[in-house]
């Protein structure tokens, strides 16, 4: 890391709103600090507030229901808006609603603080209007699902000082959370402070995510190969995609016939399919499955 200046350093209390407007190829760190706390967290266009993060259009481009490194979180119009950069933890919810007053009203704690109002509170000084719910991007909430399609949560993953790192594709308004709920594992029934930072664009940070050789190591991110100077210079701007062919008429589902990677040009949405046929991909049978993964440069 250099030694350029930091935009924006705070402790988010326990139970606390967070917001701010982060400028374009800014890096947000989000850090748990003391483990196991849920960061309820939504971004929006900076030039156009009405378009959000998306989760329908973030899950559906990647082909994977968790994000982490290297997912780009997609607006409701399916533009770019932030790319997940670095991970020490690798499961954060994309399925939840930011907990609510009815929630904590249905189980017995009216007027219960609460992340729907949080961010309600912080985003009228965006001039976004507030909602009963937010289909939020929760980090470090530990969400899963059961052999019955059941979504079911347990206490998060996160140790104190786990992160992850996220850059601003465009401009930005942000918020967060830090999740108050009390009354079960969400946050292991102990709601703590969090930490958030800005690093300027010309911040340098390589993209990785952590392994723990055993449940009780310390994270170990991955590193960037001998080669990453010279192929990194030639690939910042592409996206690789990975496919997976499964033969229709077969029907063992783990009857992969072909796999390959493609690099291409960083694309909008509309330019992407998760279905469908890639400018310069083989004849491809109808069962396909394509997964996005942006470099950092
Ligand atoms: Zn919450």
């Amino acid at each position: 890391m250099g030694e350029s200046k930091i935009i924006l350093d705070e402790v988010v209390p326990a139970r606390k709103p967070w917001g701010a407007r982060i400028a374009a190829k800014d890096v947000l760190t989000i850090t748990d600090l003391e483990g196991q706390q849920a960061v309820d967290f939504l971004c929006y266009d900076g030039a156009n507030p009405q378009d959000r993060y998306s989760a329908t259009n973030t899950v559906k481009v990647q082909g994977n229901i968790f994000v982490s490194l290297g997912s780009v979180l997609y607006s409701d119009s399916g533009a770019a808006l932030m790319t997940v950069i670095e991970d020490t933890v690798g499961r954060h919810d994309t399925f939840a609603l930011a907990c609510n007053a009815k929630y904590y009203e249905d189980l017995g704690y009216p007027g219960h603080v609460n992340c729907t109002d949080n961010f309600n509170e912080q985003l009228a000084r965006f001039g976004i209007a507030a909602r009963r719910g937010w289909p939020a991007l929760n980090f470090f909430y530990n969400t899963f699902f059961d052999g019955s399609n059941q979504l079911l949560f347990d206490e998060p993953w996160s140790r104190p000082g786990d992160y992850v790192l996220l850059r601003a594709v465009t401009g930005l308004v942000c918020a967060s959370s830090a999740c108050p709920d009390d009354i079960d594992p969400a946050n292991a029934w102990n709601p703590t402070d969090i930490h958030v930072r800005v690093y300027p664009a010309e911040r340098r940070f390589s993209m990785a995510i952590a392994h723990r050789v055993t449940p009780d190591a310390e994270p170990k991110l991955t590193r960037e190969t001998g080669f990453h100077t010279r192929t990194s210079a030639l690939t910042s701007r592409y996206v690789t995609y990975a496919y997976a062919v499964k033969v229709s008429t077969n029907t063992d589902p783990s009857a992969i016939t072909h796999r390959a990677r493609y690099s291409v040009s960083r694309a909008p949405l509309d330019k992407l399919s998760s279905r469908g046929s890639i400018p310069f991909a083989p004849t491809l049978p109808s069962s396909l499955l394509i997964r996005v993964k942006p470099s950092e440069g």
